[in-house]
């Protein structure tokens, strides 16, 4: 029996869609996600298999229902595509590669100093891709995109990073240089929009729909996602806590010219700005977290104070968008980090009593988080498949 086409082409794009968001699954499994009989499940299966794009994983988990035997469990084969994730923060950048279930294929980092150009920085990024394409195993070909995570408000339509921000990536044309440079379509994020796309699908935020994150590190950064998606507002700048006044009469200068913005009194910077008088100029924000661990009063001090100013302002927040956590992460948003606590106190004082409770948590990616938000953000994308799977 030949169903009409189009009938066809539905089943099989229910298949792989499952396949996508539930990773290896079982037929039995597949039939009852999407409602298709078993039957015609195998019979996708056949088809997709002799096109290469699933694979039998292993023999694990619940039986089949056949002579009691363990099922069988099927999942999407990288050869069904690839994505590639890439984000950079101010010294380093990780990337890695996840099959179309975000599962991780491979991984690789690289560090840098000073403040080279985005060309060198671009070059750098496509050798680290390279690497860990190679290490997975899989080549450019079956890459079906890549998003590129930057630490700065990226223009939701253009993809252009904000020049005031990052001046040497605020190119016109970043998203063409990037996609020739990697040999596939890019799209270009915010950092802290990928991270917080992560943690909601694979981290802290996991199995919620509602959440804000803030990245706490060198400066911070934020994002809003709401119904499970990312909502970027119109310059892509939605969920930048970075420049609300918190002490505008007599609080430090911020960078952007005002006076006593969360961020000069709350971010990294300003935290080891305020340590230089006991610990010197010379320690850096790796230093500031072991300071934090092994229980250094100063440093402790200091954290709980900007995690209670950051919990301030994100109790305001949380009463206007009524998300259902609150996923803290960056270098400073660290599970056990008196910042993350404090900030969680504030936020539990502040918030108003009729959203109900907001959970508060650190993340929990660290800092792969922004590559495998950047994997999922291609993961994401609309037809993926729609050009590979013959549907003979
Ligand atoms: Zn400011």
């Amino acid at each position: 029996v030949s169903a009409p086409k189009e009938l066809r082409a539905g089943n099989v794009g229910a298949v792989l869609a499952a396949l996508r968001e539930h990773g290896s699954v079982s037929r039995t499994d597949l039939a009852r996600l999407t409602g298709l009989s078993r039957t015609t499940v195998v019979s996708i299966l056949e088809q997709l298999d002799g096109a290469g794009l699933v694979a039998v994983r292993d023999r694990g988990g619940a039986p089949d229902g056949r002579l009691g035997r363990p099922a069988a469990r099927v999942a999407l084969h990288p050869s069904a595509g690839v994505a590639l994730g890439v984000c950079f923060s101010r010294e380093d950048l990780h990337a890695v590669v996840t099959d179309l279930s975000l599962r991780v294929l491979a991984e690789r980092s690289a560090r840098f100093e000073g403040r080279p150009p985005a060309t060198a920085l671009i070059d750098l990024a496509a050798e680290v891709a390279d690497g860990a394409l190679e290490a997975a195993g899989v080549t450019r070909r079956v890459l079906v995109g890549a998003a590129l995570g930057l630490p700065s408000p990226i223009d939701p339509d253009t993809g252009e990073a904000d020049p005031h921000v990052l001046r040497s990536w605020a190119s016109p044309s970043l998203r063409e240089m990037v996609s020739e440079r990697l040999g596939t379509s890019v799209r270009i994020e915010n950092d802290a929009n990928l991270e917080a796309l992560a943690e909601m699908a694979l981290g802290a935020g996991r199995g919620l729909r509602h959440g804000l994150y803030v990245h706490v590190g060198w400066g911070i950064g934020g994002a809003v996602v709401l119904d499970g998606r990312l909502r970027r507002g119109r310059a892509g700048a939605a969920g930048e806590i970075a420049h609300i006044p918190v002490r505008p009469a007599d609080g430090p200068l911020c960078t952007c010219g005002r006076r006593g913005c969360l961020k000069s009194i709350a971010s990294g910077r300003a935290l080891l700005d305020a340590l230089a008088v006991a610990h010197g100029g010379e320690l850096d924000l790796d230093g500031l977290v072991r300071l934090v661990a092994r229980g250094d009063p100063g440093a402790e001090r200091a954290t709980s104070d900007a995690g209670d100013a950051i919990g301030a302002v994100l109790a305001g927040l949380c009463t206007a968008m009524n998300p259902e956590a609150v996923v803290i992460g960056g270098p400073l948003g660290v599970a056990g980090s008196p910042l993350v606590e404090a900030a969680g106190r504030r936020i539990a004082q502040d918030v108003h009593p009729t959203i109900g409770p907001v959970a508060v948590r650190p993340a929990a990616l660290g800092d792969v988080g922004g590559a495998l938000g950047a994997a999922s953000l291609v993961v994401r994308s609309a037809d993926l498949f729609g050009h590979r799977v013959p549907l003979g």
